[in-house]
């Protein structure tokens, strides 16, 4: 039975007590982690958000009643307790804040009684996802993801303390826009109002935020739920939240400049990181030279190397394939893999086939500086010699190559480089190398589209540098965009936006949309911009990924309080779900049979 509060009044959360409270009356309230009767005594271990506080029931501090309450508990009990804290009768706990003290009970209530959880409470649970998720609200009560949550809410109020002594203001955008894919796909919402028309919810504030700024408001924020539909991946969540801002009036430095120091005051304050400023910066070219990827890993090297020069005349035909395709060879050198087994060694071909190799080269370099090689019988040992050096291999090294397309060499080395890492425990989460990568291209070319698509989106501003390339070679333009990487994360993104019109125009041209067909999606932006736009340029951060990388987790759902799942459903809600069919004949909808 379920008893009221009434009179009680909790003083303190169960953790926030300490030996500086002894032999104080204090009420606490909250679950109960365990309880064990040791015959004419009970231990209770209660637990609320804070942590754990030990609380002892004996005969003779309670009434009959109340001890019979307390022998009555079971785990997930809810109670409110009046006692005294006392300095531990046994041995203190040192895996408890309040390890030292306990609090002897003098009056108990039972607030709400709890049927057996389907899983235990507890820190590092070993139960399965599914089962969890589906019980979500008993899954949030375990000390690591309240700790996560609570490292959240710390982060948003730190944010938006910087962000406002900055100037900036928090504005709302809204949820329900026109549907302007580019990019993603939309999450589309029907109209009843409007029969056979549909919202779209925000895939980001873009446009709102730059209008923003054709209004005047100069610095804008905001923590916005952004949805976008797109193939799930494992770390990906259909809807989730940025820290999004815009400022008027600046250029790249200024932007990374108030952003370094935002950083710099989150991980101080919350994780006690030090953030050395100014953050590097690296371009794009040189992220992929060296590390075959636009968000490099820096916590290590194992950098690629472009030995294409060394054996574009060797007669190993997979390298002069690749060559004579417009594609090049590069390798990395695993220092001190050389005794890899041809086991491990060839799950790391399959490793690599997954990211689009044919295959993988490579040569072992024994201790006693004997070789083994895939192809040393296509090459000349004064090329073996050369590549070894360009390689740096040294006794003991693993020498792994890759030759095709530019695009697929990067995408599998930048993928074994970091799968290796793994495997040497070469990084550790307790490091943290931010990066600031520049330059990226303006556009990227779309083989399923047939088309260039813009690489950030299509207000992003090329650099003035090479507008004159916009018509000839507009695969070669540059734009002023940027990402912040952490650990190899993109963590966030942003650029500086054109605000000529003409710019603009020749940018939609180059994407593709006719006039007629740039004013259709965006024609309110693009009216806006004929009265008056400052300079501006703005970033969004990834906050899900930013809070999971802070507190060390490997799975973004850990750090959300109501996650989806990898296809877009709530095993806790089940949605999405059927609705009524009156529901869907006010809308107008009828279904089809999408099979
Ligand atoms: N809206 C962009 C994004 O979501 C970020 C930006 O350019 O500010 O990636």
């Amino acid at each position: 039975m379920a008893e009221s509060m009434k009179g009680m009044h909790r003083t303190h959360r169960c953790a926030h007590l300490s030996l500086s409270n002894l032999h104080e009356q204090v009420t606490v309230m909250g679950w109960v982690q365990k309880s064990r009767n040791k015959g004419g005594i009970i231990f209770v271990d209660l637990r609320d958000r804070s942590g754990i506080i030990q609380i002892i029931f004996e005969g003779k501090n309670l009434s009959g009643e109340d001890f019979l309450k307390a022998e009555r508990l079971r785990s997930e009990y809810v109670i409110a307790v009046t006692g005294t804290v006392e300095k531990r009768a046994g041995a203190a706990n040192p895996n408890l804040s309040t390890g030292e003290i306990e609090l002897i009970a003098g009056q108990i209530r039972i607030l709400s009684e709890s049927e057996t959880p389907p899983f235990p409470i507890e820190e590092d649970s070993k139960t399965k996802e599914e089962l969890r998720l589906k019980y979500r609200y008993l899954d949030l009560r375990r000390p690591d993801i309240q700790k996560n949550l609570i490292m959240r809410s710390q982060v948003a109020t730190l944010v938006r303390q910087f962000l406002a002594d900055e100037g900036f203001l928090e504005i709302e955008t809204p949820i329900l826009n026109k549907s302007t894919p580019e990019g993603a796909r939309d999450y589309l919402v029907p109209s009843r109002v409007h029969p056979g028309n549909f919202y779209a919810l925000p895939q980001s504030p873009q446009l709102f935020k730059q209008l923003l700024m054709v209004s005047g408001y100069d610095r804008y924020f905001q923590i916005a739920k952004c949805f976008r539909d797109e193939d799930l991946r494992a770390d990906r969540q259909p809807e989730f939240t940025q820290i999004d801002m815009e400022m008027s009036f600046v250029d790249i430095d200024d932007v990374i400049e108030v952003n370094e120091r935002l950083l710099q005051k989150v991980f101080k304050e919350t994780i006690g990181v030090d953030v050395k400023l100014p953050i590097k910066r690296m371009t794009y070219a040189e992220a992929m030279e060296r590390f075959g990827s636009d968000k490099p890993d820096t916590r290590f090297g194992m950098e690629l190397n472009n030995v294409t020069n060394i054996v574009r005349d060797c007669n190993f035909g997979v390298f002069t394939g690749a060559i004579a395709d417009g594609g090049s060879v590069r390798g990395i050198n695993a220092k001190g893999q050389g005794g890899m087994s041809r086991k491990k060694i060839d799950a790391l071909v399959e490793y690599a086939k997954g990211y689009g190799a044919k295959g993988l080269a490579y040569i072992q370099i024994a201790d006693d500086g004997s070789i083994k090689s895939s192809f040393a019988k296509f090459i000349s040992e004064e090329e073996m010699h050369r590549l070894i050096g360009a390689m740096d291999g040294e006794n003991g090294d693993l020498l792994l190559f890759a030759a095709d397309k530019n695009k697929v060499v990067f995408d599998v080395l930048s993928a074994l480089r970091l799968h290796l890492a793994d495997m040497m425990e070469l990084t550790d989460k307790d490091t943290y190398e931010f990066l600031w990568v520049t330059e990226f291209p303006l556009f990227e070319w779309s083989e399923e589209q047939g088309r260039y698509v813009a690489m950030h989106h299509p207000f992003t501003m090329p650099m003035e540098e090479d507008l004159h390339l916009l018509d000839k070679e507009p695969g070669k333009v540059r734009a002023k965009a940027y990402d912040i990487i952490l650990n190899g994360n993109e963590i966030g993104g942003g650029s500086v936006r054109i605000h000529q019109d003409d710019v603009q125009e020749k940018m939609f041209e180059k994407l593709g949309f006719s006039k007629e067909a740039a004013y259709d999606r965006f024609g309110f932006l693009l009216n806006a911009f004929k009265y008056g736009v400052p300079p501006h340029a703005g970033l969004a951060y990834g906050f899900d990924r930013l809070i999971m990388l802070m507190a060390k987790e490997d799975n973004i759902r850990n750090v959300i309080a109501f996650p989806k799942i990898k296809d877009a459903s709530c095993l806790m809600t089940d949605a999405p779900n059927v609705v009524d069919d009156a529901q869907l004949e006010e809308l107008g909808i009828e279904l089809i049979n999408k099979e």
